[in-house]
Order: structure tokens, then sequence, then C-alpha cells
């Protein structure tokens, strides 16, 4: 079997939206019968949470709670193997965005993907509407100053959500990102516990998962679960393929 892995949570996605009963195997292109041009952002689903990507085969990689000191040793493996990620970033969190300006710059310069994670990383469910709204434009503020775009693509924290949350992101043109392979990196950052996120990434992709979920803030994920899973990928033979379209995520 042929398979294509694209390592950028971009736009291969598929619906998860319970209001959405659209099934999984379903292409970007199914979805919009009078394109048959490439996807553009533009028609990525927006306000409903997204955890497959689109196209059979393909693997997504997303590290979440950046940018923090171990941000550039993942930007390393990455280039060193050719693979693109997406960063979710937060403003201020594990560390504070204002002072990774460069590696923000650097992320973009090598082809990875900005996101928003929020900007102090809160249960959305625990806000009201202004407080979601001031959440993201927060970030979006931060983002137009340290590197001129605003991200369209976001995780919740936590994963969690609740209606309201998940209508200020449509409102506000988010498209929203789950996970359908959750290493629990923040659970096993030991070094001889983190084979457990690797067992479990592998025990989810065999099981049909596409988008990866780990964090660029933890020792272990850099140093021992990020290598070892692009093995994984190699070894199971897929090819890995930058995306072919613009890079997208940003844009006023
Ligand atoms: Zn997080």
């Amino acid at each position: 079997m042929e398979l294509l892995i694209f390592l950028t949570a971009v736009l291969f996605f598929t619906i998860f939206s319970a209001a959405a009963s659209l099934p999984k195997t379903w292409s970007l292109s199914s979805l919009l019968p009078n394109d048959t041009g490439p996807a553009t952002i533009s028609q990525v689903p927006i306000g409903a949470v997204i955890d497959h990507c689109i196209v059979p085969g393909t693997v997504a990689l997303t590290f979440d709670d950046g940018p923090y000191i171990y941000t550039p040793q993942i930007l390393d493996t990455l280039s060193q193997r050719g693979a693109r990620a997406t960063f979710f970033l937060n403003g201020v969190h594990m560390g504070n965005i204002h002072e990774y300006t460069d590696v923000m710059r650097r992320t973009i310069a090598e082809g990875h993907q900005l996101a928003s994670h929020t900007w102090s990383h809160p249960y959305l469910s625990t806000l009201d509407h202004a407080g979601i709204v001031s959440q993201m434009t927060q970030l979006e503020d931060a983002f137009a100053s340290i590197v001129g775009i605003i991200p369209r693509y976001m995780r919740m924290p936590f994963l969690m959500f609740n209606p309201l949350a998940l209508s200020v992101m449509a409102e506000l043109g988010y498209h929203v990102i789950g996970a359908s392979i959750d290493t629990k990196d923040y659970e096993h950052d030991d070094a001889g516990q983190i084979w457990l996120s690797f067992e479990k990434f592998k025990a989810e992709l065999n099981a049909g998962g596409t988008i990866v979920l780990a964090h660029d803030v933890h020792y272990n994920t850099v140093n021992v679960l990020v290598e070892n899973m692009l093995n994984e990928i190699e070894a199971r033979g897929l090819i890995r393929k930058l995306h072919p379209l613009p890079l997208p995520g940003f844009g006023f």
C-alpha cells in the first residue's frame, strides 16, 4: 500500500464534529464539488473540531505549549529529517512568547506552521465570551508584532471546550484542530517512561490516528520521542513529503 505523509497539520483534515456526518474517507475536494484546484485554507471547515488528516495514509506532527527552551532542538531534528510540523503556541504558559521571537521566525523560515493555543492556556469553558475572545486576540496581537502574521488554526487547551468556545472560534474564523494520536508525553517525561508514549503513538497509529499531539516543552519528548516517532514513520514506509500548498494558517 502506497502511503504518503505530510508532516504538517494543515489542510488535510477530516471533520470530527458530530454535526458533520461526513464519512472520514471524504477528501477535501469531495467536500467542494466545484473545486478542481488545490485546497486552500479558506476551504477548511471553521468552528468544527478536526482531528484526522483527510488524505488516507497521511500523518501530521503537532507540538503544543511552546515556544520553550527545547523548541530549537525540535527544529534541528525536524530539519535533519526533512520533516515539517505544526506548533500550537501560547503567549504566556511554559515560556513567554516575547522571549522566543527568533525561534518563531526560524520556525516559519524552516517551513513549519505556527498556530494558536490561546494566550495563557486556560480551560476555555470557564470563560465568558469576552474572555475567550481576549485569549485569542492577545495572541494574535503578539503574532502580528513578532512575525507580522496571525494564526488561523488553533487547538483548545487540554482539548477541552464548550459550545460557546467553539462558537467563538467560528466567529473569529479559526480552524479548530484536535488530535487522533495523543502521546500524553507530559505524563511520561522520564527516560524510563517516555517509551509508554511511544507505544501509545504506535498503537494509535495502528488504529488509524493521523494527527499526532506531543509537546515541545518536555525534555524526553525532544530528546527521545520525536526521533523515535520519525523512525517509526520511516520504518512503516511512509513517504515524507512537504505540503504542496502555500503555508496556510497565516494572513490578515
Ligand atoms: Zn496545551
